[in-house]
């Protein structure tokens, strides 16, 4: 055996992100978008690119991109901060305010990423359980955060994998809680234009608040990857510090900017896939053997009444790849599928019936 070099101590028991990229004919596993950005888009970037500079640094403050990012939230690019993608963005927050010595307080079952970039950060996590139906317990958060003052406190609204939206009275009391602990709350909306609120409405600079959003999944953007959060100018400025120079390529800036012009036909998308949510948690609603979950997002989880990992081995085999959370603590035997074209999620919708029937369930 060649002896090698071993990676930092704390990292060692550590997996990496797991979400198989298997090559079937429907993708229901990753949140994306089903629809290609608009036509009008692309052009206007491929044009704007091409008349760049490109023996230059892009803009390094990123000015541009982050007016016009404030300017759809009603606020100033100084209480804007965009990176690669919103997981790239998490990343800089937990290297800013995490760290050896302080935690993390994550409410599981949630989004794994928040909990491993921590690890990865050397913060320590604090886990903490949502309630059976997947909701957050206000008085219990609030309990949690004064009993371990955490550096964050994560909330993911609307929840991936659960699809569950918190009410704002329960970000309100965890804010407060936060604030009494010094800390900084964080809440994950990648879902957010899914939701009938948003948490970017009580950003301001008495609130240690920030809230992350991405071009992922509602701008039809997830290869871009561009993604950002609203927060307090004095929050937005130590990210600046930390998070690496000359960090988004210009052509990242420029289609952040120019996919913001398309914000009415994202409307129209948001509307017809919340409709097609609609339509595939009455259908699922109506089959034998599973619970289904309900969602405020782009996803629907259910619990199979059996064993949950045989359908979705049975709907791969049958060209449907859903993400499978059968055996994650918490949601053991549980699928999660994201929302298609209408014609996808027919598959689906016909694929998990026979897969519900070739694997049997109670
Ligand atoms: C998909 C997702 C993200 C997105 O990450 P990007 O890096 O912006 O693609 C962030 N948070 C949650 C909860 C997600 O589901």
């Amino acid at each position: 055996m060649t002896r090698h070099i071993q990676p930092r101590d704390d990292l060692r028991s550590l997996d990496g992100y797991h979400s198989p990229q298997l090559d079937v004919s429907v993708r229901l596993n990753t949140n994306e978008s089903p629809f290609a950005p608009p036509v009008a888009f692309t052009e206007a970037w491929t044009a704007a690119i091409s008349a760049r500079d490109y023996h230059r640094y892009p803009s390094r403050a990123a000015t541009e991109l982050r007016t016009a990012i404030g300017a759809a939230f009603a606020t100033t690019s100084d209480r804007v901060f965009a990176a690669n993608g919103s997981n790239e963005v998490l990343q800089t927050l937990l290297l800013t305010y995490g760290g050896s010595g302080r935690s993390a307080l994550v409410f599981e079952p949630t989004y794994a990423l928040h909990a491993h970039i921590a690890r990865l950060t050397a913060t320590e996590v604090v886990e903490s359980e949502r309630r059976d139906d997947f909701t957050i317990d206000a008085t219990h958060a609030v309990e949690r955060i004064e009993r371990y003052r955490p550096a964050i406190t994560f909330v993911c609204s609307p929840n991936n994998p659960t699809g569950t939206v918190e009410p704002r009275a329960t970000v309100e009391s965890m804010l407060e809680a936060v604030r009494a602990v010094d800390g900084l709350l964080v809440v994950d909306e990648a879902y957010g234009d899914f939701a009938d609120w948003s948490a970017t409405e009580l950003v301001g600079e008495e609130h240690p608040l920030v809230v992350v959003r991405t071009y992922s999944k509602v701008w039809s953007l997830a290869g871009l990857r561009l993604g950002y959060c609203i927060g307090p100018t004095w929050a937005i400025a130590e990210l600046d510090k930390v998070v690496l120079p000359y960090h988004l390529s210009i052509e990242k800036q420029l289609a952040g900017v120019l996919a913001l012009d398309f914000g009415a036909d994202m409307a129209t998308r948001v509307a017809h896939i919340v409709e097609e949510r609609n339509r595939v948690v009455t259908a699922l609603e109506s089959l034998a053997g599973i619970t289904v979950f309900p969602s405020g997002a782009n996803f629907v989880l259910f619990r199979v009444h059996g064993d949950g990992h045989a359908v979705w081995q049975a709907m791969v085999e049958r060209g449907v790849l859903v993400r499978d959370f059968s055996r994650w603590p918490r949601v053991e035997d549980c699928l999660r599928v994201t929302i298609g074209t209408r014609a996808e999620n027919d598959e689906m919708l016909a694929a998990l019936r026979a897969a519900l029937e070739e694997v049997g369930v109670r």
